[in-house]
């Protein structure tokens, strides 16, 4: 653990790099990473790179070396960092907050586990029944959800294809007591399709390989994945589902849930597959049942209505037709054609998926309850969040799911730079130091392109979801056109007639912060309206398994009260993500922010173009900038004479001139330096990144 002792190991503190230019930071981050140093602070943001191999860095000796230390006294290391969240939380009852961003494969998921790690690790001395069990749940939690919300992807062979947000509440002594996890837009059309080489959700492997023969056949299924349509397409048939196998979520499933609702999980996982294989025909034959569409395997209607324990002639009817109300309280039957009947077989498959994911979710969220709490000092606890969030996506095609994950992202930036600020200002007056302001880029403008009513991307989207069906893909794009022709981070083909990288009628392009993205239109307002028939809601809320009647509340409406619309895909999230950015920003923040080194996944190398790209968009030289413009730097008094003790005689090894603060003004002295500084109450600023410079000479020198 001992490190950077010399400059062969870079800074550990981008701040002191000599200038900030891309090709500094970049030299100083490959130096590093060469060495096995994958973390590196730019003030308190731990910038992490994706070393792909398994580096001695972790468990309880590493925990102990940072437990209870300053974020300077050891190498910087996630453990600092929480070690940091959790001691403000600790000392000064602070709602802290993590947050972790980086592009798909960066390594935030790990990153959260490590810092879980170090949570548990260093709380609940006294070994308290209770707390253990908290921490157990908050620990298994991440298995069972890493099962059902992640899959292979061509970037992370364990991509978390959701967003997740997760408190942890703490008593006043520090110890766990509670936990709750928020979901993000689970990415709920890989139910349906994988792109080459990729899969479905590990869950369905798992059941499939991991199941006793019994089991799948009382499931109705055989173990091959290749037999189901949801299962065979991309690749990777022979790749382990991921890190865990149905053995291991079941037991840990089980013990939160009891027995009963794991063949719940079992049995809709198993109807979600027969969905998958179902199949219409279109036939001819005169008879009351035959006409029109009939279903080419019924077999696989009777597996799902006994899976999902509803009546199977209500799940054909749920398949083939939809009920409507004409006029006034009149219900008719309406036949689907063969393109509804497998947008509905679809839409149903997807939606089942999704709320046994959320139902997932809430069982966690009763099991972690804070049951430990005090009455008499409810609402006393403090909370530390960690936020796991996919970063700042760009496919050769983007459509919806990257137009909310980029806008999520857009916030996160705009909050960002807004907390960094904040947090710099307080500090300046904490220290009783002058405060200057800085100048920044803000994104504001772009998250007002999306948002901001009545104009913004998604408000104009949902005005096309409301006008029943007249309104295409098409129309959409060329109201947003209309509106927002001047708009300096909007453009598409129409208005931008030479830029061959958009098609004209399909594409518009957003200037991210992060860079261009161009997004097809094509599936923007379906996917937005996310639109499920009633029939399929009310069937099973009809379901005689309690389990999963509970898991739709929405099917006790009659067709003819249904009247309101129910609220769109983007208005939902948009709603969380306000939700979202008000949460972090009620806490004092720490980020961590994951850099992916290669495409390839390959231990130990860095791609240089690759990772000056996402520097580039994380803003991480802009932070640098931030955090160097009102001072360079700011250090606490032990810690710059523990960096910078030997460049005086004074001070070296030790000094005698009553506090730290007087041995720092003599170091300075001595080096000409104390023009350029001020003396806050307990750290020392430095105005010029000069001045650092030289110290950081004098240091070299003698090491
Ligand atoms: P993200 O959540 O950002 O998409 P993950 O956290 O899932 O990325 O990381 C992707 C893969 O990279 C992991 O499965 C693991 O193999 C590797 N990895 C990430 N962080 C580390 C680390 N600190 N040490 C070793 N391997 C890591
Ligand atoms: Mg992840």
């Amino acid at each position: 653990m001992e490190d950077d002792k010399g400059p062969e190991y870079g800074k550990p503190d981008f701040v002191l790099l000599d200038q900030v230019t891309m090709e500094d930071f970049m030299e100083n981050l490959k130096l590093r990473f060469e060495k096995g140093r994958i973390y590196t602070y730019i003030g308190e943001v731990l910038v992490s790179v994706n070393p792909y191999q398994e580096l001695p860095l972790y468990g309880p000796e590493a925990i102990t070396q940072y437990q209870g230390r300053e974020l300077y006294e050891r190498p910087p290391h996630l453990y600092a960092v929480a070690n940091a969240a959790y001691k403000a939380m600790k000392r000064r009852s602070r709602d802290t907050c993590i947050v972790i961003s980086g592009e798909s494969g960066a390594g935030k998921t790990e990153a959260s586990k490590h810092i879980m790690q170090y949570i548990a690790a260093v709380t609940n001395p006294s070994q308290r029944a209770e707390v253990e069990r908290v921490k157990d749940v908050l620990l298994n939690s991440t298995c069972v959800l890493e099962a059902f919300g992640n899959a292979r992807t061509n970037r992370n062979h364990n991509s978390s294809r959701f967003g997740k947000y997760m408190d942890i509440n703490f008593d006043f002594k520090g110890d766990p007591i509670g936990g709750h996890i928020h979901s993000y837009l689970l990415e709920k059309s890989r139910v349906l399709k994988q792109h080459v080489g990729e899969r479905n959700f590990h869950s369905f492997y798992q059941m499939l390989r991991g199941s006793e023969e019994e089991l799948l056949r009382d499931l109705h299924l055989q173990r091959n994945p290749a037999l189901y349509a949801f299962t065979r397409q991309g690749a990777g048939l022979n790749v382990s589902g991921g890190a865990a196998s149905r053995q291991h979520w079941a037991p840990r499933a089980q013990s939160g849930h009891g027995p009963g609702c794991l063949w719940t999980v079992h049995r809709i996982l198993a109807a979600i597959l027969h969905l998958g294989n179902i199949e219409f025909v279109e036939t001819k034959e005169e008879g009351p049942e035959k006409e029109g569409l009939v279903v080419a395997e019924e077999v696989l209607v009777d597996y799902v209505a006994e899976l999902t324990a509803t009546p199977r002639d209500q799940v054909l009817r749920s398949l083939l037709a939809r009920t409507v109300a004409s006029g006034g309280r009149e219900l008719i039957e309406k036949a689907h054609s063969t393109a509804e009947a497998c947008y509905a077989r679809d839409a149903c498959a997807k939606a089942v998926y999704q709320r046994l994911f959320e139902w997932i979710v809430n069982k966690i969220n009763s099991v972690m309850e804070a049951r430990g709490r005090d009455p008499r000092r409810d609402g006393k606890d403090t909370v530390i969040g960690v936020l796991d969030i996919y970063g700042f996506e760009v496919f050769p095609v983007n459509s919806f799911e990257q137009f909310c994950i980029n806008y999520c992202n857009e916030k996160l930036q705009q909050l960002f730079i807004q907390l960094i600020l904040k947090q710099e200002q307080e500090e300046y007056q904490r220290e009783g130091i002058t405060w200057q302001s800085i100048d920044y880029f803000n994104n504001a403008a772009i998250v007002e392109l999306v948002e901001r009513p009545p104009r913004g991307i998604l408000a104009v989207l949902d005005e096309a979801c409301s006008s029943a069906g007249s309104v295409t893909d098409r129309i959409f794009l060329q109201t947003l056109d209309t509106h927002h022709r001047h708009h300096a981070h909007y453009s598409s083909r129409q208005l931008c007639p030479t830029d061959k990288s958009m098609e004209f009628g399909r594409d518009f392009r957003i200037k991210h912060y992060a860079g261009n993205v161009t997004y097809s239109v094509e599936g923007f307002i379906d996917k937005n309206r996310d639109f499920l028939f009633q029939d399929f809601k009310r069937l099973l809320y009809n379901s005689t398994d309690p389990t999963l009647r509970a898991m739709w509340p929405d099917g006790q409406q009659d067709i003819t009260e249904v009247t309101k619309r129910p609220l769109t895909a983007g208005t939902l999230f948009k709603s969380s993500m306000v939700a979202l950015v008000e949460n972090l920003a009620s806490k004092e923040p720490y980020y961590v922010r994951c850099i992916k080194p290669n495409e390839e996944k390959v231990a130990g190398r860095l791609d240089e173009g690759h990772c000056r790209h996402q520097v580039a968009y994380l803003g991480l030289l802009e932070n640098v900038r931030v955090r160097r413009a009102g001072f360079a730097s700011r250090q606490p008094y032990p810690r710059f004479l523990l960096r910078y003790k030997m460049t005086c005689e004074y001070t070296w090894p030790n000094h005698l001139l009553g506090s730290d603060r007087a041995a720092v003004s003599a170091l300075l002295e001595q080096h000409g330096l104390q023009g350029d500084v001020a003396f806050g109450h307990s750290k020392l600023f430095i105005r010029s990144p000069q001045t650092l410079v030289t110290l950081e000479q004098s240091r070299a020198r003698l090491i």
